[in-house]
């Protein structure tokens, strides 16, 4: 991988960035609704860059299992893509930022059904919804991709799906039921909103580590590449890509660009994936969030490598 040619090797800076950027006092939020999300300690900091060299570089809690939440929604909509084709997923979902808060009911309402882009919930549930026709075990499907992509580290576990949080947020999940509810009244859902929202709900529970989401993005990096072959076209990786810059960052998407200048895509679990075209993925977890739902300690460290590195697509 690349980088500025007086900056020191990407190991070091990445022990720089963690000392710099864990953070020492609570600050943040964690959010209503999930319970589960609370757990981790405000304190912890995690980063990886998997390289298309092979290299995975990582410092900080960067094997420890977090909840990807909405960080699942990239690879749901690059498995959808890849599972049919894509012009039909197209016709369900537009790929246009929001500019309303990520489970807006209103905009849903107002636009006849057809969410703004498949990183808003009710976007998600049209992509886990296609994705069904093929795989009506979504959320399985998807944890088997990741598990490939990712590897087994010798005494890892590799990714799974966190079943007790999986069903606290469905019992939680009025507003998701709702979205799925209308999305079925406007001829937007062919499953049961029910078994939507669980597949939804599971997928978004999958529990990974730095090291682990890191590797199994990599292929957005690498034309569509990933660990075992290809995930998608050259074509779709750039445009799942474009659409992780517009749309990836909740609210905050212009400010993201603005800071980090790298397509990236949040969780509410404090996760938030970067991809370098052409040279790798990141990605950096704490779980304390900023007003706008991405993780406080996470934007400010990405912006800090991204000035370090002089990665950027701009
Ligand atoms: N499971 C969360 C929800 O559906 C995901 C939120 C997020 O990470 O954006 O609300």
């Amino acid at each position: 991988m690349t980088t500025a040619l007086d900056s020191p090797p990407l190991d070091l800076v990445l022990d720089d960035i963690v000392r710099n950027h864990r953070p020492r006092t609570e600050e943040g939020s964690v959010p209503a609704g999930i319970p589960h999300l609370s757990s981790p300690p405000f304190s912890r900091f995690g980063i990886a860059v998997a390289t298309s060299a092979g290299d995975v570089f990582s410092a900080g809690d960067a094997d420890v299992p977090f909840s990807i939440q909405s960080i699942s929604k990239v690879f749901t909509l690059a498995l959808a893509l890849s599972a049919d084709d894509p012009g039909a997923l197209w016709s369900r979902v537009l790929r246009e930022p929001s500019g309303t808060s990520f489970n807006s009911l209103v905009q849903l309402e107002v636009e006849h059904g057809i969410p703004r882009n498949p990183f808003i919930n009710s976007g998600a549930l049209v992509v886990t919804d296609h994705l069904m026709e093929g795989f009506p075990d979504a959320a399985g499907h998807l944890l088997r991709f990741l598990s490939r992509e990712a590897g087994r580290r010798i005494g890892g576990q590799g990714p799974f799906i966190d079943e007790d949080a999986a069903k606290s947020e469905l019992a939680n999940s009025s507003r998701n039921l709702a979205l799925a509810h209308f999305l079925k009244d406007f001829g937007n859902l062919r499953r049961p909103a029910q078994a939507v929202v669980e597949n939804y709900v599971r997928q978004c529970s999958i529990m990974m580590t730095c090291v682990e989401t890191a590797k199994a993005a990599l292929f957005l990096a690498q034309d569509g590449r990933g660990a075992q072959g290809t995930v998608v076209s050259r074509s779709e990786a750039k445009r799942i890509s474009s659409i992780m810059l517009t749309c990836g960052m909740y609210d905050a998407a212009g400010e993201f660009a603005y800071r980090v200048g790298l397509p990236g895509k949040s969780g509410v679990g404090g996760g938030i994936l970067a991809i370098v075209p052409g040279e790798g993925a990141i990605c950096v977890w704490s779980p304390r969030l900023d007003s706008k739902g991405n993780s406080l300690a996470g934007t400010a460290a990405l912006a800090d490598l991204a000035d370090r590195t002089g990665w950027s697509v701009f």
